[in-house]
């Protein structure tokens, strides 16, 4: 491909809301234009890269044994309403009427149309297992698109189904997909991390997550420096902290004026913060209606709101305004477990089970309680509550726990019934007898990976595209395409690496100097640049590598081999 025929919009722009340099990079050097919030459109070299990315998750998909299908964009919302997610989605599935007045949704996810491709198809276990894979656009109306093609409204996902007539062979093949993964991640030439996850509004149980190891990350991961533990820090669990016990006392009313918070309490009562209650105030939102809900954590602790709301089955917990504390008669800065109002939902985390002598909020203004007793009062709901600590100990193996940041790039899913059953799509066992089908979902974000490539893999000049996502592997940079010498060594060394099977593109733009023609290559971070320019006197022209960007002398007649050995 000729530099001059390829449309490559490259800018010294960066958009006022590009904060990551993904972002900033892929709009710069001329890969993706944005036309409305999360959504954007594909030049040239993105759709290139996007291909290229796609190519490869198909391949290993197709490899898997997987089928490739496609589903309609568009879906009857009463599929949705058949599953009981067209209310538990929220404003993430956008609707929409057609002039006949029917509902529809762009799908964000396609559980309920594979349900209905399978249903009444396969009858019997003897056809099953299948999987079923598209990579296809998928809409979410998300809250706060944003990062470019990180967190976009519109965008290109792998999404696959499988269907088993047991939970034993959904495990085989939801072990196969991590393989799978596994493979295509490292073909991607990346950096990542397979950790434990929390299954979300898709429902389930037992899911992990694939994540592109990245500072810029969104989430954060817990690993271990002694083992293979690794979790999202939304599951993520630890060996529960232990202190001595201390002696069981009488409860205590005392005046504490003016300590709201754990440090001021600790301070003045001279007492260690893992000995007191944290509570932490929050509003659950339901499909029909909203609640109050107090979770308690050791003071030394902090609320992980994913586990929260997952301990009280909300859709989400949103913070709870002044209004509703008071309105709930609690007080706060000194809410405690003991004589709550009644209307109040109260959990608190499991590592406080059978404690005794906690400190806690009285309910009072400026009064706290000494002595609080655990197990002494009947019903608690406890749950795992707390947000691992860098510096916790291992679930497994007791290795020390840190925090490093990652993107989601995929996730799986083991679904077991939920959408079979109310979906009612159901097959004959080998008894004769109607099953619900046994599901597993698994997801790939193929357009994030673009992003996510970039943010494992720049520097301050620009991308740094891995050999497998590269648009071009090569450019070769006429100095001078005005200089016939020049250009036609260009169009020769252009020729010689393409019958080589190199995908290399030749920038002969007449009128670009050789200054910008330089700083495209770095900007757009094709792996490795020919430079022909005043070397060529002496035959020789320059390979430069983009990552280090040293530069070698390479005879004329040594390019194609020291290229193909470059590239490798
Ligand atoms: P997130 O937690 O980032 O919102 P999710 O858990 O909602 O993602 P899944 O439903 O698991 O996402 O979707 C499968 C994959 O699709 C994700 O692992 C991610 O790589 C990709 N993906 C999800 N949402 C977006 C989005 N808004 N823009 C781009 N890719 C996305
Ligand atoms: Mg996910």
């Amino acid at each position: 491909m000729k530099f001059s025929k390829l449309f490559i919009p490259t800018t010294k722009e960066t958009p006022n809301d590009a904060t990551l340099p993904s972002h900033q990079f892929l709009i710069r050097a001329g890969f993706i234009s944005q036309t409305g919030a999360g959504i954007y459109d594909y030049m040239p070299l993105g759709k290139i890269v996007l291909d290229k990315i796609r190519a490869i998750v198909k391949e290993e998909m197709d490899n898997s044994g997987a089928n490739e299908v496609q589903f309609g964009f568009v879906t009857p919302l009463a599929l949705w309403e058949e599953s009981g997610r067209a209310s538990t989605m929220g404003n993430e599935l956008l609707r929409f009427k057609d002039r006949k007045n029917s509902e529809y949704v762009l799908s964000p996810t396609n559980e309920e149309a594979v349900v209905n491709m399978v249903k009444n198809r396969i009858t019997s276990y003897k056809d099953l297992p299948v999987n079923l894979y598209q990579i296809y656009t998928k809409f979410r109306d998300e809250a706060r698109p944003r990062f470019g093609l990180m967190r976009g409204r519109e965008f290109l996902m792998k999404d696959a189904y499988s269907f088993h007539s047991s939970a034993e062979d959904l495990v085989r093949e939801f072990n196969l997909m991590e393989e799978t993964y596994k493979k295509v991640y490292t073909k991607l030439g990346l950096e990542f991390r397979v950790v434990a996850a929390d299954s979300g509004a898709i429902g389930g149980s037992g899911s992990k997550e694939f994540h592109v190891i990245a500072d810029s990350g969104e989430d954060t991961i817990v690993i271990c420096d002694s083992c293979d533990y690794g979790a999202n820090i939304e599951a993520a669990t630890r060996t529960a902290l232990k202190k001595e016990k201390l002696e069981t006392i009488s409860i205590e009313k005392i005046e504490t004026p003016n300590c709201k918070t754990i440090d001021e309490v600790s301070t003045f009562l001279n007492t260690d913060a893992y000995y007191s209650m944290k509570a932490v105030i929050k509003r659950a939102v339901y499909e029909d209606k909203t609640q109050i809900v107090v979770f308690f954590v050791r003071g030394c602790d902090e609320l992980e709101e994913t586990k929260a709301c997952n301990a009280v089955n909300a859709l989400e917990l949103d913070d709870a305004f002044e209004d509703d504390i008071i309105n709930a008669g609690l007080v706060a800065g000194y809410c405690g477990i003991i004589d709550l109002p009644k209307n109040v939902l109260v959990v608190v985390d499991k590592e406080l089970e059978g404690e005794n002598n906690l400190v806690c909020g009285a309910n009072e203004e400026n009064y706290h309680l000494k002595g609080v007793d655990l197990t002494s009062i009947e019903n608690l709901n406890y749950a795992d509550l707390v947000a691992v600590q860098e510096g916790d100990s291992c679930p497994n193996c007791n290795g020390k726990l840190s925090y490093t940041k990652g993107i989601e790039a995929g996730h799986i899913f083991q679904l077991g019934t939920k959408y079979s059953k109310a979906m009612n799509a159901n097959f004959l066992d080998s008894n004769g007898k109607a099953q619900p089908f046994v599901m597993g979902c698994y997801g790939i974000g193929v357009s994030r990976l673009v992003a996510a490539v970039i943010e494992q893999n720049h520097d301050e000049k620009g991308c740094l595209w891995t050999k497998a996502t590269a648009p071009f592997m090569v450019d070769i940079i006429v100095s001078n395409s005005k200089k016939e010498d020049e250009a036609l060594i260009g169009e020769q060394i252009y020729t010689e690496l393409k019958t080589a099977g190199v995908e290399v593109i030749l920038d002969d733009r007449i009128n670009a100097r050789f200054g910008f023609k330089m700083s495209d290559f770095e900007l757009i971070g094709f792996p490795y640049a020919v430079v022909i320019g005043k070397k060529l006197v002496d035959g020789f022209v320059e390979i430069v590598d983009r990552k280090t960007l040293e530069k070698i002398d390479v005879k004329i007649e040594d390019v194609r081999s020291k290229i193909l050995e470059l590239i490798k």
